[in-house]
């Protein structure tokens, strides 16, 4: 889409060159502005039907890890290799544990540095290692699942 805006501001301004309207020293800027206009105007037209689109990009957002964290994977942020956790070794490879990565990301000290089923197995192994925690662990196994369930 971005592309498209760009193609349609550049149009826009040729036109104007064209037609002695504007210098091509002027095309720069006006090509700036014409193409800030068009997504201004589409970031608009996209909110009004999507909101969630106009947020910023994934990176620059401080929810970025979340990302990260998938079913079956976890994405280093270092380095964008993934695992089925994301081990203190690997961590070490850019000078960093488990701790000094969550505080990097703004990644909460409760979220476990693996996949999401990975996670899971784990919490069950706890639980079967552990019955004494077996009501609170199904518990939050429950939570858990109600949420998963809830977005999609
Ligand atoms: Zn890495």
């Amino acid at each position: 889409m971005t592309q498209s805006l760009l193609e349609m501001a550049k149009e826009l301004v040729t036109e104007q060159i064209r037609k002695n309207h504007v210098s091509s020293d002027a095309a720069q800027s006006l090509l700036r502005d014409t193409h800030a206009t068009l997504q201004n105007l589409h970031r608009m037209e996209v909110a009004s039907t999507a909101p969630m689109s106009t947020q910023a990009p994934e990176e620059d957002t401080p929810d970025a890890w979340k990302r990260s964290i998938t079913k079956y994977t976890i994405r280093c942020m270092e380095c964008g290799d993934s695992f089925k956790q994301l081990s203190t070794r690997h961590l070490r490879i850019h000078d960093l544990d488990a701790r000094a990565y969550r505080v990097k990301y703004g990644i909460p000290r409760t979220q476990a540095l693996s996949s999401l089923t990975a996670t899971a197995r784990r919490r069950e192994l706890a639980r079967q290692i552990r019955p004494w925690e077996k009501a609170a662990s199904m518990r939050s196994t429950a939570k858990n699942k109600a949420k998963t369930s809830a977005k999609k």
